[in-house]
């Protein structure tokens, strides 16, 4: 079982499709079953779509740094 930190680790990956199809399997078997990290998900792939229509289609240094505040002081499961 992935923790949340690994998760939040390749979270970044994951969007910018650079992970390969295992990884990718776990981190969805992670968002079902984690609450805190399906809804910085969603956050976060909302700001990558909006970065790669427009400025760059890098998920942005601050975005990773909210996402792993966020998932320190909300998720339990690790
Ligand atoms: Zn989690």
């Amino acid at each position: 079982m992935k923790k949340c930190k690994d998760f939040c680790d390749q979270l970044s990956d994951y969007l910018d499709k650079e992970l390969g199809a295992r990884e990718c399997v776990l981190i969805q078997e992670h968002l079902e079953k984690c609450a805190p990290c399906a809804l910085i998900f969603e956050g976060l792939k909302t700001t990558v779509i909006v970065c790669s229509e427009g400025i760059s289609d890098e998920v942005p240094e601050e975005v990773k740094m909210r996402l792993k505040e966020f998932l320190r002081t909300n998720c339990t499961a690790e």
